[in-house]
């Protein structure tokens, strides 16, 4: 895992106001100045934020990501965000298929690989996030849905193009419920997707492509998830909107 940077980033979700956002990304630029080139670190506030907390992250050692994209680049489709438009505002990252987008506005694996698709046609990186609810684990369905859903988002890609991408192992049971993954359950996932992108990408895209795990990380879980083997980082909610939390993660993945 050595070989991997790791990457921490900030889903801020339907949170804070522009000048909320703008606020909070002012305070963290004070905090990752140490760690900027050991792991990277990236923030995703809401579409709207996005113009202006680029503008404020310049010079920082902070990437910016949106939430959600749609797969056309323009067109009649009234409320939604092209992935060119997110390039063009400064967007290295875009998070495709987190279980709330899945569970609450009917994402399919079809369309998340649509918008994966488009993220990277517009030069960007997509943080694809899989995981399963919790009666799928307690049917003993983790790996089977966890492999559904990296295969059917990851479909129709080049090895050359996913070894780039971030994968986000994200349980649903453990989003924003405060009962995270034990670290050995996030590392048997993780090593479990990192086998399945071997045999269908070959063993040097598996080495490359970096898996984040997400859900209910804090300063006092973080360390010990970001010690796993095949755990390359972590995607945080709650704990986002926090400075000196955001900052206690960042130092643990070190
Ligand atoms: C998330 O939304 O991706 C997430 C992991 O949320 P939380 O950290 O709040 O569980």
């Amino acid at each position: 895992s050595s070989r991997r940077r790791k990457i921490v980033a900030g889903n801020w979700k339907m949170n804070k106001t522009v000048p909320e956002a703008l606020a909070l990304v002012r305070e963290l630029r004070g905090a990752v100045t140490s760690v900027g080139d050991v792991v990277e670190v990236v923030v995703a506030p809401t579409y709207l934020a996005l113009q202006a907390v680029h503008v404020a992250l310049e010079g920082a050692p902070l990437q910016l990501a949106a939430q959600n994209c749609h797969w056309e680049s323009s067109g009649a489709f009234t409320g939604e965000v092209s992935a060119p438009m997110l390039a063009e505002l400064g967007c290295a990252y875009v998070i495709v298929g987190h279980s709330e987008r899945r569970q609450l506005f009917g994402e399919t694996d079809e369309t998340v690989n649509k918008k994966a698709k488009a993220v990277l046609a517009a030069k960007m990186t997509p943080i694809l996030c899989v995981g399963e609810t919790l009666a799928e684990r307690e049917a003993n369905r983790t790996l089977e849905v966890v492999e559904r859903q990296v295969r059917g988002g990851l479909e129709g890609f080049e090895a050359k193009d996913v070894a780039g991408f971030v994968l986000a192992y994200e349980p649903v049971w453990a989003i924003g419920t405060g009962r995270n993954a034990t670290s050995a359950q996030a590392q048997e996932v993780h090593a479990a997707i990192r086998a399945l992108v071997g045999r269908l990408y070959g063993e040097q895209t598996a080495a490359q492509v970096r898996i984040q795990y997400g859900g209910s990380v804090k300063p006092d879980n973080a360390a010990e998830l970001l010690g796993q083997p095949d755990v390359d980082g972590a995607l945080v909610g709650g704990a986002s909107l926090k400075v000196g939390d955001f900052a206690a993660i960042i130092q643990a993945a070190r």
